[in-house]
């Protein structure tokens, strides 16, 4: 995997230095430079200042930058283009946040009318295949991850047999204290019938959640397993555009009490869209809190505190330097405390800012 990685250099200057929002595309994908360059960020810098401010005349407008960004693009075809502007939009709402001077959980909060969360609910994702399965190393892994202080652990399936999955999952909830629960991810690889096969053994086991049993795009395949798999579902974080995600909640059956939507903005068009997105599931008798976004990344974690999501992935020690939350971040009980640092909060982690800082330095 490979990465898009921008610094948005203001002329706003704060204790001598100019202030830099930066941004870059989720974990798990690749990088989007010849769209950024050719489109995005060329749009940008020909637009004249003042149409990028807001009302205010001394911050920038995210949702200014936004339509600027996407003039002449035709509707559909998302895809590559929704990570290269969530890269752009994570960069002008951390240069935002940080010229209000404040976290950007509570910029977005004060936005919307909310009372940000002090704390946020987070997973462990990984259970990853390695080249020689080997089960103990999994519930080694597991017990890792708890002993972390994380309460809910998330593995991977689809890559083997079904009866070598049943015993990698098998070893998984041995390995997880009482109290502690276990999610899978299929990854989308199942065709409907082995979504099935998959579904009536799972059924078995009390999960967290049964992730991307299809192609996130075969609503009638995510409507047939949500009628047959009484557990939750998750899914949506191949989804990137606020469009793709009505369909998935028109045509897709999931329940809007048990399941979780799982659409990360770095990959589709950002918090302006995630925020078209809230509203769109909000009509829908979707509530924010059974949001938890894909990627594992600071930006997520924010609008989790800031707008009422569930909580937010998090992959512990992997996809580093973007991965992952401030330096000396513990989790307790399954949550994270949320840092009061201006803006996203990248300076809190050392590693990932002194790389996002070599790219204007
Ligand atoms: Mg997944």
């Amino acid at each position: 995997m490979t990465v898009s990685a921008v610094a948005l250099v203001t002329d706003v200057v704060r204790d001598g230095a100019a202030i830099v929002g930066y941004g870059f595309n989720s974990n798990g994908r690749y990088a989007q430079g010849c769209l950024l360059r050719e489109r995005f960020i060329k749009r940008l810098l020909d637009t004249s200042p003042t149409e990028l401010l807001d009302s205010s005349g001394s911050n920038l407008d995210p949702e200014r930058a936004w339509a600027i960004m996407m003039r002449n693009e035709k509707p559909g075809g998302h895809g590559e283009r929704s990570v290269a502007v969530g890269v752009l939009d994570m960069a002008i709402w951390d240069a935002a946040a940080k010229i209000e001077g404040v976290p950007l959980f509570r910029l977005v909060a004060k936005r919307n009318g909310r009372t940000p969360a002090s704390r946020v609910f987070v997973y462990a994702a990984g259970g990853y295949y390695t080249s020689e399965p080997d089960v103990q190393a999994l519930k080694e892994e597991v017990r890792k991850y708890t002993d972390q202080g994380f309460t809910v652990v998330k593995m991977k399936i689809g890559g083997d047999s079904l009866s070598a999955d049943l015993r990698r999952i098998e070893a998984a909830l041995s390995a997880l204290p009482t109290g502690c629960q276990l999610a899978v991810d299929a990854n989308g690889r199942f065709d409907l019938d082995l979504a099935l096969r998959y579904a009536r053994e799972l059924a078995h086991y009390n999960l967290y959640w049964y992730e991307e049993p299809g192609d996130p795009l075969d609503y009638d395949l995510i409507a047939t397993v949500a009628r047959e798999y009484g557990g939750a579902i998750a899914t949506g974080e191949n989804l990137f555009s606020c469009q793709d995600a009505r369909n998935l909640v028109r045509y897709g059956g999931l329940r809007p009490t048990l399941d979780w939507l799982q659409m990360d903005c770095a990959l589709s068009y950002g918090l302006v869209e995630y925020q078209r997105t809230l509203r769109m599931l909000h009509d829908h008798g979707w509530s924010a809190s059974r949001c938890i976004p894909h990627g594992g990344h600071q930006m997520s974690l924010n609008i989790a505190a800031g707008l009422g999501l569930g909580g937010n992935e998090t992959y512990p020690g992997l996809f580093q330097p973007f991965g992952g939350f401030a330096d000396g971040t513990t989790v307790q009980g399954g949550y994270v405390e949320m840092p009061d640092l201006p803006g996203i909060g990248f300076e809190g982690k050392s590693k990932l800012y002194s790389l996002l800082k070599s790219i204007h330095q």
